[in-house]
């Protein structure tokens, strides 16, 4: 018999907060997540779900707030998945994900090292570059909108406070021009209808645009009058791509692109370096903080100009080209081959020929650089969520480079990775967190790593 039963009401203290940014409370020994509750706060709940190690409950009322509770600036905060802590002051905010940093290295890779304070955001709203809005009818309407938290549920959604202006107007002229047309959206259920999803991507230094309307259906109806319509609307668009995606799937891009208008590419600049993005390529979605991201990895990798380093998990070649301006030469490495030509080109603009870059999984291709006879002083890694494959981690110790910087979206992970180096010779120097996503859960870390000299 569990200490709760599922529409227990009760009275809860919440003492810690989640990698997802739900309050935790404890109830006799047992655990329950609070979604929208803080940290110090005793709150009224409705148990809602209960599994055997831990239950969920929903917030009905904050009997003591925390003096860090904020009213959520945007309107439908409560019900959109988007962000998680808009109800958190921005300054909680920091410290809390420092202080998950702080734990996640303890509890997960046994460290105790100085982390320091959260690298914040000034001004932080309006952050994001890029929009990836789903699309739905209702009642014969064609709404845009965002996942309700954990479903499938579209809330209709006309502004997004963390999103830059004009991606919030793209979509919304978006949506009129298809509406207007008669377009359908597509429904997950039956799999029938055209509009998927309706991706946004603004430069923020360069002011290009580009829109791309990921669909279902090869053809869309009146595709021709569309395109005239939106550039009616919105003249700076540079770029309006269709991404066809057929499959039943939960990933929103397909693999065909196919251009209706402009280019295939926008641009945009970090540190003074230029980049071009294609619809399929990972580009950091907050311009402002990427660049204090990328300068403290360089700081970390303490460059004189003479190093061999290794980019791992390059993407478009950000932090390659970062580094390269500071370096011997730098070998880049990517599982996406859109982002390697992205890369390479990048390399070109920017003028920048001591750069290497090669496509395939960084296990795979980090080995043959060994046998290649490539010694790196310093490699960088900068790994999906999932973190790095023992046998990536495996080959970079046998490389035995003197420096590691690793930038990570996930700390756990990181520190799962970092504990097996530890374990081989290296030792964990410093973790900076740096806050790429205000008002959501997420925290991006970078960490230095010194080989321990024998
Ligand atoms: N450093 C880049 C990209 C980081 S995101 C930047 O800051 O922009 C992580 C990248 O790892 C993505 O581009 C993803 O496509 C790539 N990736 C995922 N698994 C990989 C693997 N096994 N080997 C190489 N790259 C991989």
């Amino acid at each position: 018999m569990l200490p709760v039963q599922k529409n227990d009401r009760l009275d809860v203290h919440i003492h810690d907060l989640t990698h997802e940014g739900a309050g935790v409370a404890r109830v006799d020994g047992y655990t329950l997540f609070v979604p929208n509750a803080l940290p110090g706060e005793t709150v009224e709940i409705v148990v809602t779900k209960t599994n055997k190690q831990y239950g969920f409950a929903r917030l009905i009322d904050v009997k003591q707030a925390s003096a860090d509770r904020v009213e959520p600036p945007c309107p439908i905060f409560y019900q959109c998945g988007g962000c998680q802590l808009q109800h958190f002051s921005y300054d909680g905010q920091l410290r809390q994900k420092r202080d998950r940093v702080v734990d996640a290295l303890k509890r997960l890779g046994q460290f105790d090292v100085p982390v320091h304070e959260t690298i914040g955001m000034p001004e932080p709203w309006r952050y994001r570059n890029k929009a990836q809005v789903p699309f739905k009818d209702e009642a014969g309407r064609l709404v845009a909108g965002f996942y309700r938290p954990r479903s499938h549920d579209i809330v209709e959604m006309k502004e997004c406070l963390i999103q830059d202006e004009r991606n919030d107007e793209a979509v919304q002229v978006v949506r009129d021009v298809l509406a207007a047309h008669g377009v359908p959206a597509y429904d997950e259920k039956t799999g029938r209808g055209v509009i998927r999803h309706v991706m946004a991507r603004y430069g923020y230094h360069s002011g290009e645009l580009m829109i791309v309307l990921i669909t279902k259906t090869t053809k869309i109806k009146g595709v021709n009058e569309i395109v005239a319509d939106i550039l009616k609307r919105l003249p700076d668009v540079t770029s309006i791509m269709q991404n066809i995606n057929p499959d039943k799937t939960n990933v929103i891009l397909g693999s065909t692109n196919k251009l209706l208008y402009g280019h295939e590419t926008i641009e945009d600049k970090i540190g003074g370096l230029t980049f071009t993005i294609s619809p399929h390529s990972f580009f950091q979605v907050n311009p402002v903080q990427t660049e204090k991201l990328y300068g403290k990895a360089l700081e970390y990798a303490q460059l004189t100009g003479t190093e061999q380093v290794v980019d791992a998990y390059c993407g478009i070649g950000t932090i390659s080209l970062f580094l390269a301006r500071k370096a011997a030469h730098v070998y880049g490495v990517e599982v996406v081959p859109e982002a390697i030509e992205d890369a390479k080109q990048n390399a070109l603009v920017n003028e920048i020929d001591n750069v290497t870059y090669a496509c395939g999984a960084a296990e795979d291709v980090l080995p043959q650089w060994k046998k290649d006879g490539i010694n790196p002083d310093v490699i960088v890694v900068d790994p999906p969520r999932k973190g790095c494959a023992e046998s990536f981690l495996e080959t970079m110790v046998e490389m035995a480079p003197k420096r590691i910087v690793y930038v990570s979206c996930n700390v756990a992970t990181q520190a799962r990775d970092m504990r097996y180096l530890a374990d081989r010779g290296y030792r964990l120097v410093e973790v900076t967190p740096v806050d790429m996503f205000p008002h959501t859960a997420h925290v991006e870390t970078v960490a230095w790593m010194e080989k321990i000299e024998e």
